[in-house]
């Protein structure tokens, strides 16, 4: 399969990078990730003009592929070091768990809609992307492969799922958009085995995180 990634695709792609630079994304390896993705093979061919705006955008089953700004902004709170081990709530589209893999980390995802889980799996083969990706319920992680690094949730959390604090690591983080409407990003670090902190970071707007999985 031969994608189509042309010049005028690199260079819409580094005006999104100074567009997030001026928005106040610092962290290099972020921006240098972004830089790398080619977004526009994320969202419906025919839809190219958008893939670089700043914006969200409508992909299959009533679902999103999140603002550029929210993915570098989640990726860069996340202090990830090569190496890893990263669980995504919410695959999508597919593209931040792309730009968490260029930044060198082994990527978990998963996702409950079977017809997004079966498309960005065909894609991210097809791009020769390596990760792991599942169909199943964010709300309950992925016991099996527990401790994580870091998890990030890309859905809108009405509150913290239990079963994702118990699988963090020590010292690991959890990034989670939370609340029903609206949501405040915010950052959870397990200290220890019992501790936790929370910090409450600015408002932001994600579809909502739903139980179950839909075939
Ligand atoms: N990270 C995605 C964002 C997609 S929008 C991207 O870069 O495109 C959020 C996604 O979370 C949707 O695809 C939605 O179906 C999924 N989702 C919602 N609740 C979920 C849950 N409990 N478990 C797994 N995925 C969930």
């Amino acid at each position: 399969m031969i994608h189509n990634d042309s010049y005028r695709h690199k260079g819409l792609r580094n005006k999104l990078v100074q567009t997030l630079r001026q928005k106040g994304i610092s962290n290099e390896d972020v921006l240098t990730a972004i830089g790398r993705v080619p977004r526009h093979l994320f969202i419906e061919s025919g839809f190219v003009n958008f893939a670089y705006q700043d914006k969200a955008f409508p992909i299959a089953a009533g679902q999103t592929i999140s603002q550029p700004y929210t993915v570098a902004y989640q990726t860069e709170l996340l202090e990830l070091k090569p190496g890893d081990k990263v669980l995504e709530i919410g695959t999508g589209s597919g593209y931040q768990a792309v730009v968490l893999i260029e930044m060198g980390v082994d990527l978990y995802s998963i996702e409950r809609q079977n017809e997004l889980f079966n498309k960005t799996n065909r894609l991210l083969k097809n791009l020769g992307y390596n990760a792991h990706l599942f169909l199943g319920d964010g709300y309950k992680g992925l016991p099996a492969f527990a401790p994580f690094d870091k998890i990030i949730i890309t859905a809108g959390a009405p509150f913290i799922p239990k079963d994702l604090l118990l699988q963090l690591g020590h010292g690991g983080r959890l990034i989670i958009p939370l609340g029903e409407r609206e949501q405040i990003m915010t950052k959870i670090v397990r200290i220890n085995e019992d501790d936790f902190e929370q910090i409450s970071l600015g408002s932001c707007a994600f579809v909502p995180m739903l139980e179950g999985i839909v075939k």
